[in-house]
């Protein structure tokens, strides 16, 4: 008999792994935290590593799980008043820092709870123009959805 832990961490896919680590991210972190985790190949497939936070709103550390045989991260954008009106997109440095790893990157946003993937081979960065009431305007990555995660407040409109 397959144990249920063991068939619950592999994946066929780099999408299924990264979405299953950011259920389990949504599911465990504590919401006013940024927590992330990487997706590793592994033999006959994909697993995603145990979500982690660097106990911060924006950014978290990543470094102690990268390795050669990590194809992709993931990480949660809260949604706090602060930033609300950047949750549904991935940071500069966010797109920066897969760039430089040539990882794909899978982001997961407490606001419109969407997850969301930027291929840095395949997306355009800093695609998306943001405005604020400010009048100020950024350009932002926005990648494109992949994936979703029920919450209560779905069920609950
Ligand atoms: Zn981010």
């Amino acid at each position: 008999m397959v144990s249920l832990l063991a068939a619950a961490a592999m994946f066929a896919t780099i999408d299924e792994a990264a979405i299953s680590g950011l259920r389990h991210a949504a599911a465990i972190c504590d919401p006013r935290y940024e927590c992330g985790g990487v997706v590793r190949v592994v033999e006959g497939g994909f697993e995603a590593s145990p979500p982690i936070s660097s106990k911060l709103p924006f950014g978290v550390d990543l470094g102690e799980f990268y390795g050669p045989d990590v194809v992709a991260d993931f990480h949660t954008h809260i949604c706090s008043i602060h930033n609300k009106p950047f949750a549904d997109f991935f940071s500069t440095s966010d797109a920066i820092a897969n760039q430089g790893l040539h990882t794909v990157g899978y982001m997961l946003s407490m606001c419109d709870w969407n997850i969301r993937r930027y291929d840095p081979a395949q997306d355009d960065r800093d695609d998306e123009e943001v405005d604020f009431h400010s009048g100020r305007v950024l350009y932002l990555t926005i990648g494109h959805i992949v994936g979703w995660v029920p919450t209560r407040f779905f069920a609950m409109r």
